[in-house]
């Protein structure tokens, strides 16, 4: 390793320090570092006459490497990307990538239909293909010669938000490395990932989850173990093939994870969960057999992480959501601004944490005294401990009474007879809203809804005991593990 100039981006860091390491593990097999960057550098050359100077980049990609080499290749550039979400209607996707200014659009050919109909009017480059079209990565990166580059500027990652109340969201953050460590070391200092040891991200990389686990691992030189669609024998496989020392995943993966067939993993560390809401007999059914390597983590697009519960968290208060990360403050305030003691549940406000650059659209969040709503209501306990209750805009009131869905579909999840559980409020006339439980029984199960019902009663008061159970196959939810509630009211 020698001095030289100040590398601007992630890859050319890592490609500095790491280049005879492995950087991605894929269906295709394995890419160093110095291969992965050599691959930014030619795809960003070619790209560079496509992309005009305003254009942004949007990205509608698997887990793979085109994924990451397109996200290297903009930094190259000093072009913004946007993450598209691969869920997106034809009519999102052009909601999108008109509101945000995409010029150019690196795809899977498997979205081609998708982009067709979104009406998609500038360039595009596959990102993954299996045949020899002539606009995909692997093609001009062949046929381009990689000229050195020095972007003016720092580019920017517009990561939509999921859109679970409304219209998806651009929250825009800045890709530097001066800007990602820092966020990424106080982070990591509660989560014994190690450089050098494989990590099997499974969320999707348009999240923030595994856009943020996949950069830093290129950052401390990990080699990143991509799977285009999860699955959970094929996840427990990878990671006994690579010897992997860390998962990312969210709950509902780690659901599928336990229902798999048994394969070791020895080599398993560190389990980070984030994303939504992680039921306590997930975590605990997941630490008896993994062990302690548990994380969950909490936060949403637009502060990052904000908080982190470690195992010895999880075991002693199951639920919590753990302690802020360092120099990130978390505030429970009422409707005035308050703030309310231990115990108290009110609005979670974040400050500190990622350098958020705002909404691309604008709307957005509430901003109060440098401290960002996340639109989630939760409660202290003494200790320290954050508890996320709900999402304020779920929260269901029923004769007067709130019932925060989550507490009931943990205890419904809890039950042996349920693989998986659902609850969202309906309209009554003379309730103002009741509780309806959507329930998939556990396989072999023919538990019915009156059981359901007294097991609920049992254990909360009874204005939280769903009027009405309703028995489906699946519950229908996004690729990053939440459930449609809207879709299921029908
Ligand atoms: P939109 O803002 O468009 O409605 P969204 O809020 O779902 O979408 P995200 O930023 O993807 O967008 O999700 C963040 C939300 O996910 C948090 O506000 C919280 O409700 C939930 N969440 C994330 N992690 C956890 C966790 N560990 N435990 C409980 N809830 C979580």
């Amino acid at each position: 390793l020698r001095y030289g100039p100040v590398p601007a981006t992630i890859g050319a860091m890592a490609a500095l320090r790491f280049p005879d390491r492995t950087a991605i593990i894929d269906e295709r097999g394995e890419l160093t570092y110095a291969e992965l960057e050599a691959r930014a550098a030619a795809l960003a050359t070619a790209l560079r006459d496509r992309v005009r100077a305003d254009d942004r980049i949007g990205i509608l990609c698997r887990n793979h490497r085109g994924f990451v080499e397109a996200v290297l290749a903009a930094s190259r550039l000093g072009t913004d990307v946007v993450l598209l979400n691969t869920d997106f209607s034809a009519k999102q996707l052009a909601d999108v990538a008109g509101r945000e200014g995409v010029g150019l659009l690196i795809h899977d050919e498997e979205f081609g239909t998708v982009v067709d109909d979104a009406g998609f009017g500038g360039a595009r480059v596959l990102g993954w293909t299996d045949g020899p079209a002539l606009e995909s990565i692997d093609a001009l990166v062949a046929e381009t010669e990689a000229e050195p580059l020095n972007p003016s500027r720092t580019s920017n990652v517009i990561i939509m938000t999921s859109g679970t109340t409304g219209t998806p969201k651009g929250a825009r953050h800045e890709m530097s490395v001066g800007a990602l460590i820092p966020a990424a070391l106080t982070h990591l200092m509660r989560v014994p990932v190690r450089s050098g040891a494989p990590i099997v991200v499974t969320p999707p990389l348009f999240h923030l989850l595994g856009f943020a686990y996949s950069t830093v691992g290129l950052g401390m030189g990990m080699p990143l173990v991509l799977a285009r669609r999860f699955d959970a024998a094929g996840t427990l496989r990878r990671i006994a093939e690579t010897e992997a020392e860390a998962l990312v995943a969210v709950p509902i993966m780690l659901q599928r994870v336990l229902d798999a067939p048994d394969v070791r993993v020895p080599s398993l560390r560190v389990v980070v969960c984030g994303g939504s809401a992680l039921h306590p007999h997930v975590s605990d059914a997941f630490m008896d057999r993994f062990g302690d390597v548990l994380v969950n983590v909490y936060g949403a697009t637009e502060v990052g992480w904000a908080t982190i519960a470690t195992p010895d968290d999880l075991r002693a208060a199951p639920g919590t959501v753990g302690r802020p990360s360092l120099r990130l403050t978390i505030r429970i305030l009422d409707e005035d601004g308050t703030e309310l003691p231990p115990g108290e549940p009110g609005e979670i406000f974040v400050g500190g944490g990622l350098r958020f650059a705002g909404y691309t659209g604008g709307g957005g969040k509430e901003v109060r005294d440098g401290l960002t709503s996340t639109g989630d209501l939760g409660h202290f306990d003494d200790a320290g401990r954050l508890f996320v209750d709900g999402r304020a805009d779920d929260m269901i009131v029923s004769g007067g009474e709130n019932v925060f869905p989550g507490e009931v579909e943990a205890l419904l999840g809890g039950h042996p007879d349920v693989a998986d559980a659902s609850v969202t409020g309906v309209d009554d006339a003379e309730f103002g809203q009741r509780l309806a439980a959507y329930v998939v029984r556990a396989p072999g199960s023919e538990i019915g809804a009156d059981d359901l019902k007294s097991h609920v009663k049992e254990h909360l008061a009874r204005y939280k005991v769903p009027r009405d159970v309703h028995f489906v196959d699946e519950l229908p939810r996004t690729s990053t593990g939440k459930v449609k509630s809207r879709a299921l009211r029908g």
